[in-house]
């Protein structure tokens, strides 16, 4: 088997380096490992009058916690090892984060580009009906989301085949997250992934002592930092790193990729890129054919948000980035780690570094269990006390506060607190994972430590479940 057909193996792999650091029996690492439920479907959908057959999977990993959790995925690339270690990551992931929900993953094998709107419609219908027919969907059950190509249109065709099915569940719209806000979503979901990164790589580059030993000054600005993938988690991650003064050097996309040493505009190639429905031909880079090859150029900070398998021992030796920020879920294979840690680079691993999406797609789900959005009952009020401050400080102190000053200091609404329940998240989940790493003098990866995390918090569940007869 060649690295890149082993994803399951791979996931598998990196649980054992961690488990030696722990003191779970083996059955209980091995009930860990293996996936609870793998459900393969193959349904009939006509498209343009001939009957096709899709292919799809839903894949529970962990039941330790309830509802599982975790995105569908549509492409041509989908397989069953594939769902089944994404799902795995969707365990680990969720306890790093403390977000409390055990792992999945959907996939349909279709290339979404291949097809009208009104096909993947009835495409995404039927695989819902699917998933009900069998108790893999339900806001108590398996709680889907979006992944590689599928965002806010497919969850909203998931969340309304599921109501009409379960007109008297009253939480029904908490079965899918990444829903548009009209229908139940939550303020900043959709930058959610790509946010977290940021956050992620700002607390991980925030100690004098680690930046040092890769050679790095602390702090994102002025950090030079290449893409792969430019899509939602890519584009985000990228536009909010930029925001805080980070250089965007590069960009990879599947069609080629684009370098420009004094930095791209993230905005307006995404302007672009919608324009022209790709990134060839963009004025202001250089292009550049091959865009793995865009991996290997000169940059602190190289953010893999596509797709799993980029990093092997084929391209390892060749990365010169000091860090490694994992957007996407797996993209680094074991053999292409252990070169890069000989080499001293930091790879800030997916099931940490990813989790700003699972995070908000938590608090999706709380929002619709609650049937409330946040800051609704107090953002008046604390408006209104906010406003009375200001005016006594004004009377008092004969100083206008400007309308900046009120702004920054004004009553949270939903987005606000979004933003600060992830960044919270990000910062405390990476205080985790770094004490761990500090504590054994024989560990030598974040990923290691962030395994040795998950495994401590979902082996801790399993006990006191006692669900071994
Ligand atoms: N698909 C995303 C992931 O891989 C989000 C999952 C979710 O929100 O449930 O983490």
């Amino acid at each position: 088997m060649s690295e890149q057909v082993k994803f399951f193996q791979n996931v598998a792999t990196y649980v054992d380096q961690a488990a030696g650091f722990t003191n779970f029996p083996k059955g209980l690492i091995e009930q860990i490992k293996v996936c609870n439920a793998v459900y393969q479907i193959n349904f009939p959908v006509k498209i343009k009058d001939k009957i096709q057959v899709i292919e799809a999977y839903r894949v529970q990993h962990s039941h330790h916690r309830l509802p599982t959790k975790g995105g569908i995925r549509y492409s041509d690339m989908v397989n069953q090892d594939e769902v089944m270690a994404l799902a795995a990551l969707m365990t680990y992931k969720c306890a790093v984060v403390n977000v409390p929900f055990g792992g999945a993953k959907g996939g349909i094998k279709i290339n979404p580009k291949e097809y009208t709107e009104d096909e993947l419609e009835r495409i995404t219908r039927r695989y819902t009906f699917e998933l009900i027919k069998k108790g893999f969907i339900g806001p108590a059950l398996d709680v889907p989301a979006p992944d590689y190509g599928t965002g806010e249109r497919e969850m909203s065709w998931i969340a309304d085949t599921f109501m009409q099915f379960n007109q008297q569940e009253l939480n029904a719209q908490a079965c899918v997250t990444g829903k548009p806000i009209g229908q139940g979503g939550v303020h900043g979901r959709t930058e959610a992934t790509g946010r977290g990164i940021f956050y992620g790589l700002k607390q991980a580059c925030s100690y004098a002592d680690d930046m040092k030993k890769i050679g790095l000054e602390t702090g994102i600005e002025g950090k030079t930092v290449i893409i792969q993938g430019f899509g939602n988690v890519g584009y985000h991650a990228a536009r909010v790193l930029q925001e805080n003064g980070a250089i965007i050097v590069g960009v990879a996309e599947y069609e080629g990729g684009l370098y420009n040493a004094k930095g791209i505009d993230v905005d307006d190639l995404k302007k672009f890129q919608i324009e022209n429905k790709t990134i060839r031909n963009y004025p202001k880079a250089k292009f550049i054919k091959q865009s793995n090859l865009l991996m290997e150029e000169v940059c602190d900070i190289l953010i893999p948000a596509a797709l799993e398998n980029q990093i092997t021992k084929d391209n390892a030796a060749k990365i010169k980035a000091k860090i490694i920020g994992e957007g996407a879920n797996g993209p680094i294979t074991p053999n292409g780690e252990a070169i890069l840690s000989k080499k001293g680079v930091m790879v800030v691993p997916d099931m940490y570094l990813n989790a700003g999406g699972v995070t908000v797609s938590y608090f999706e789900w709380l929002k619709n269990l609650s049937h409330v959005s946040f800051g609704r009952l107090d953002h008046r009020h604390q408006d209104d006390s906010f406003n009375k401050i200001i005016d006594l400080i004004e009377g008092n102190t004969g100083r206008r506060i400007s309308n900046r000053e009120k702004d920054a200091l004004r009553g949270a609404d939903e987005l606000d607190i979004v933003r600060s329940g992830l960044e919270d998240t990000m910062i405390n989940s990476y205080e985790n994972i770094r004490t761990i790493l500090k504590r054994h003098k024989k560990m030598n990866s974040l990923r290691t430590a962030a395994y040795v995390d998950a495994l401590d918090k979902i082996g801790v569940t399993y006990l006191k479940l006692g669900v071994f007869p």
